[in-house]
């Protein structure tokens, strides 16, 4: 389809402010820059030089490195907003993207949040207030039991052998892949149930926990939708991101491979259904794990995803776009009988690090040579003499590769990857390549413990 949202954008905003770094705070003045929106970055003493920082139309910097005093500073980000007399603030992802009391402030304030509303966003936060509220909708929610764990060990024991083991004790404020415990036996429940309680107070100043099924070898699928203030809501497919390690993508694709369209098209519906019900505003992520042809629903993300050129790619819709057309009031520029999706992409995240030991490697690129042809896309903001910080995420970019089937965007992200260039630094380069040429990936629907999996073997020698 057309693109429905690269028209003009006069009268959404007239000014931005990117409440966020790295590749998401370009891909957004990019998107202001289309819509004709003048931009504000606001960036730490370690992001001065930042590539979005001096194309940006204004900066303000917001206070040193560490993300506690720059990036998660309230006061500071508001006060940049109300001297460069900014209209609305997107947050990107990470940060202060999910941060109902930030969405709140920010509204008080008299600015617009990029987002859902400071309610949805609180609702959705708590994981087990956001699955009450997708069961409610008819989504169909990973077995368990419904609401928090009680405080009574005997009780404790009477909901894990209802549930049947085994199963997985996850934080009502958990995130980033952190605050989940894996229990096989009755003996290591009431334990490992003590432990989660207090790391997840310590890193969520939540000690609430719950209890779900743990589903022995699911993928992730997720659904990306789109919603407006006047009931306007769509689903733009899927996206499979099953190759994860510790609980973190490393590779996305849309569609999820596999799906028959009457699948995609029931679990797509209902989600759009849900944003309904709740009143949903924005661009929103609703995950699954998906077993036996069923799909089991497990958190919201209520954002813009790391992985969302992917559907973009598939769908021809701008998706940062569009949330910032909803945000300013419009209805969606399209009904879902106008999403048609178009071929296979896939995105493998470019992050400074050891290739198979994970470590962080911060520091000067000294040479950046990123790929081309046709259908990649690179999303980064990096480029030859950036110094990475070590203060952030390690992610520096993310190539992205289309094709009219899944076929050729494998074959041509294998040759994007060969291209690449990156030195200074260590990547993960070298194992996206050695992904893309994993006969098991090739196959296509590897369950999420696939990558741990081959990771294993790789380090034992085998
Ligand atoms: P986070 O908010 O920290 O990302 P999620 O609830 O989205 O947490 O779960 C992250 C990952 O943890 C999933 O993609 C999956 O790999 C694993 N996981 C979560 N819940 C379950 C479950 N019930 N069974 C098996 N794996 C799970």
């Amino acid at each position: 389809m057309a693109n429905p949202s690269s028209s003009s954008g006069k009268g959404v905003f007239e000014k931005i402010l990117i409440a966020n770094r790295g590749e998401i705070a370009l891909r957004i003045l990019r998107a202001c820059r289309e819509l004709g929106i003048k931009t504000v970055a606001v960036h730490s003493e370690a992001d001065s030089d930042a590539k979005y920082v001096r194309l940006a139309d204004e900066s303000v910097c917001i206070g040193p490195a560490p993300s506690a005093q720059s990036y998660l500073n309230v006061p500071a980000i508001i006060s940049a907003a109300e001297v460069t007399d900014a209209e609305a603030i997107h947050p990107g992802y990470g940060f202060l993207s999910e941060n109902a009391d930030f969405a709140e402030r920010v509204e008080k304030s008299g600015f617009v949040f990029i987002g859902p509303r400071p309610e949805t966003i609180r609702l959705m936060g708590d994981k087990v207030s956001a699955k009450a509220a997708m069961q409610k909708a008819g989504v169909p929610i990973v077995p368990g039991v419904d609401g928090a764990l009680p405080d009574e060990p005997a009780e404790i024991i009477r909901i894990a052998r209802s549930v049947g083991y085994p199963v997985i004790i996850k934080a009502a404020g958990g995130g980033g892949g952190r605050g989940m415990r894996v229990v096989h036996t009755e003996a290591a429940l009431l334990n490992a149930v003590n432990t989660t309680r207090t790391e997840a107070k310590a890193a969520f100043n939540n000690s609430t926990v719950y209890l779900e099924k743990f589903l022995e070898n699911p993928r992730h699928i997720e659904v990306q939708v789109l919603a407006d203030e006047h009931k306007g809501a769509v689903h733009l497919g899927t996206r499979d991101c099953s190759m994860q390690r510790r609980h973190q993508k490393v590779v996305e694709e849309a569609p999820a491979p596999g799906l028959t369209p009457r699948e995609l098209a029931r679990i797509g519906e209902r989600c759009a259904e849900a944003c309904r019900k709740i009143n949903y505003r924005g661009a929103g992520t609703f995950e699954f794990l998906y077993e036996k042809g069923e799909f089991f629903f497990i958190e919201m993300n209520t954002r813009v995803q790391v992985e969302h050129p992917v559907t973009e790619m598939i769908t021809g819709i701008d998706i940062v776009q569009t949330q910032i057309r909803v945000a300013a009031g419009e209805k969606l520029p399209f009904r879902q009988k106008d999403v048609v999706f178009h071929g296979h992409a896939i995105e493998c995240r470019i992050n400074a690090e050891h290739p198979y030991k994970f470590t962080p490697s911060p520091g000067r690129i000294t040479s950046w040579h990123a790929p081309g042809g046709p259908g990649i896309r690179v999303d980064s903001h990096a480029f030859a003499n950036y110094l990475v910080p070590p203060h952030y995420d390690s992610l520096v970019g993310k190539v992205i590769a289309y094709g009219d089937t899944r076929d050729q965007a494998i074959a041509r992200m294998r040759i994007a990857l060969s291209e690449m260039v990156v030195e200074g630094i260590q990547t993960n380069l070298p194992l996206h390549q050695d992904i893309m040429v994993d006969s098991a990936f090739i196959r296509g629907g590897t369950s999420i413990h696939y990558l741990e999996h081959k990771l294993s073997l790789a380090s034992k020698g085998e």
